[in-house]
């Protein structure tokens, strides 16, 4: 049955009520105007022939009277004794209630007794005729009234009893239409109500299959039987479901593969990688991480050890805080971390993970075991030492024989041998620098950068500088100027140390300005701390590179002579060692400025303060 012929049937049995009542209502409006019209029928037309026999009695009697009186009416009474034959007859003919027809027959007689002494009545002679007509007539016609009042009461009565069955079944039938109305009503609406929901149901169920789907619930599906259209939306429904619930399962099945994937992928790095969510709990790891830091089946990070713990701790909120990914400066970040196999050092770097709308949701940390490459920096370390330190007595040697010979205490040298000397002096004074270079930096390295820190005067600092290099900027042909600090301004600093900062700065500075350039050199308070400046007009550094000069063993390429690219580096630990920091500015073709702080002494401060 399709939903159209359903939606049509619901109100049928409303409908069958509707008309059950139209055909008891008919019925009994119909009953209800019979009624009325039998009583007619019955009994009125018999109360008229009654009444009709009543006035022809009373004609009669009169023509009687008039006669006996001697007056003769004779054609009025043939006329009424038709009258009285024809109602008589009806009356015969119009029997209906108990007791009727003895007095109608009782009535054909006194009629027939009353018409043979009306006749022999008139018959008399004139003056016998009165008490003929009193003593016959009379009494018959009286007996004749009698009878006939019986019949005409029996009628009325009957038309009364009657009247009162019609009003009484009248109030019957109101209240059967009533009470059959109700009833209609009752069942047509239960009925109706019990369709309606029937041809619901299968939509309730479909909606609740579509709720139970939109959770999540894709094995659900909607049970509605039938050849109805709801039934074919529901057959279409949990196909679409069955697609879906398919789609999904594929889509798990290639999530799980891409997961599997990047596990592997994670898993093959010999480097213990955590994953921690946005609030440090670790969501994921790999073998080497279970292995290395000995993390259990539920991995935490409270398990790591101490310090361990304290760098991931740190590295993860530095990443979270959106500051990009963390890179270790150097060896110097790596933590010591006791495993199966032994002491390993772990270099920590960190990257975040970005969710859709590219808020960090997580953090990549990847542990690096720098354990081997941190023994090679030691092995190289401490080969550099030694050779530095083999090279530092015959450089002696061979310095003091270069200055005797250049000195001439071993006699005179022809111009070309003077020329030679100079030249080896200067390759000589080179190899003492980077001798010495390579020897700071190894006690760098060590750790025993040992500061004998003092109160220093800035602007003796830059005059002692200046004098040192004077000579060899005179040489060069540059100009080299000292802007005295405007006040007395004192630092906390390492002497030799600072005097070896400023000699290398400058050193560079006269390398890498042409002649007739300018060199400044100056000195002045800046945010708390003392600030100094080497200013050249010189070639200037490109930018890719200015950063990098201060790493050790970094030259610009393309460049000759100088160091091995140690200055900077060793400047700056030594700044740094004092609490201060180094950098420089500078425009390629323009010049540079290098500039390093020193933290000023607790009098300079208050100097400054009061000025
Ligand atoms: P080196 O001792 O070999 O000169 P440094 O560490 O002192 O090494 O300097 C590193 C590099 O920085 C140099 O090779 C040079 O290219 C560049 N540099 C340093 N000072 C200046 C300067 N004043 N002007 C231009 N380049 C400079």
């Amino acid at each position: 049955m399709t939903l159209r012929s359903k939606l049509l049937a619901s109100p049928a049995p409303l409908a069958v009520v509707l008309v059950l009542l139209g055909v008891t209502s008919v019925k009994t409006l119909r009953s209800l105007g019979q009624s009325p019209e039998l009583i007619l029928k019955d009994n009125y037309r018999s109360v008229l022939a009654a009444e009709r026999m009543i006035d022809a009695v009373s004609g009669l009697q009169e023509i009687a009277l008039a006669a006996a009186a001697s007056r003769e009416r004779e054609t009025s009474a043939d006329a009424l004794r038709r009258v009285f034959e024809a109602e008589l007859s009806t009356q015969e003919h119009n029997i209906t209630e108990p007791g009727e027809q003895e007095a109608t027959s009782r009535l054909r007689e006194l009629w027939d007794q009353y018409r043979s002494a009306f006749d022999s009545t008139r018959a008399l002679p004139p003056g016998q005729r009165l008490s003929g007509y009193f003593d016959t007539l009379q009494p018959l016609a009286v007996e004749l009234r009698r009878t006939i009042h019986d019949i005409l009461d029996l009628n009325q009565d009957a038309m009364a009893r009657k009247s009162d069955q019609a009003r009484s079944a009248a109030q019957r039938n109101v209240d059967l239409v009533v009470v059959a109305t109700l009833v209609a009503l009752f069942f047509g609406l239960v009925s109706t109500l019990a369709l309606t929901a029937r041809l619901l149901r299968p939509l309730g169920v479909l909606s609740q299959t579509v709720r139970r789907i939109a959770q999540g619930d894709l094995e659900a599906r909607a049970r509605v039987f039938g050849k109805d259209e709801i039934a074919a939306l529901a057959q279409e429904f949990n196909a679409m479901a069955d697609r879906l619930s398919e789609y999904r399962r594929s889509s798990l099945g290639e999530l799980l593969q891409a997961q599997q994937a990047s596990q592997a992928a994670i898993d093959s790095l010999p480097d213990p990688v955590l994953v921690l969510d946005a609030g440090g709990a670790i969501i994921n790891l790999n073998g080497a991480a279970e292995e290395v830091l000995r993390l259990g089946s539920a991995p935490q990070i409270s398990a790591l050890e101490p310090e361990l713990r304290e760098v991931v701790d740190r590295v993860r909120q530095h990443v979270a805080a959106g500051r990009g990914p963390y890179l270790p400066k150097g060896f110097d970040e790596a933590v010591r971390v006791g495993t199966p196999e032994g002491y390993r050092h772990l270099l920590p770097r960190a990257t975040p993970l970005y969710s859709e709308d590219s808020g960090i949701v997580g953090v990549t940390i990847v542990l690096q075991d720098v354990t081997r490459l941190m023994r090679f920096d030691e092995l190289k370390n401490d080969l550099v030492a030694t050779v530095a330190h083999e090279f530092r007595t015959p450089l002696t040697s061979l310095r003091m024989a270069i200055h005797l010979l250049a000195e001439e205490v071993v006699g005179p040298l022809t111009d070309k041998q003077a020329d030679l000397i100079s030249a080896a002096r200067d390759e000589c004074e080179r190899l003492q620098g980077i001798v010495d270079d390579l020897l700071d930096l190894s006690r760098i390295q060590a750790g025993r950068m040992e500061l004998r820190v003092e109160r220093l005067d800035a602007g003796a600092l830059l005059t002692s500088a200046f004098d040192a290099l004077r000579a060899q900027a005179d040489e060069a042909g540059i100009s080299l100027q000292v802007e005295e600090p405007a006040a007395e301004s004192a630092v906390r600093a390492d002497p030799e140390r600072v005097a070896l900062v400023l000699s290398n700065l400058l050193g560079n500075a006269i390398r890498h300005t042409p002649r007739g350039g300018e060199i400044v050199l100056r000195a002045r308070e800046a945010g708390g701390a003392e600030r100094f400046e080497v200013s050249d007009t010189g070639a200037g550094i490109p930018p890719e590179h200015q950063e990098r000069i201060f790493d050790k063993f970094y030259r610009v390429p393309g460049e000759r002579g100088g160091g091995v690219g140690l200055g900077l580096y060793i400047s700056r630990e030594i700044v740094q060692a004092h609490g201060g920091d180094m950098g420089v500015s500078s425009v390629p073709g323009k010049g540079s400025t290098f500039w390093f702080t020193l933290p000023r002494t607790e009098a300079a401060r208050t100097a400054t303060a009061t000025r």
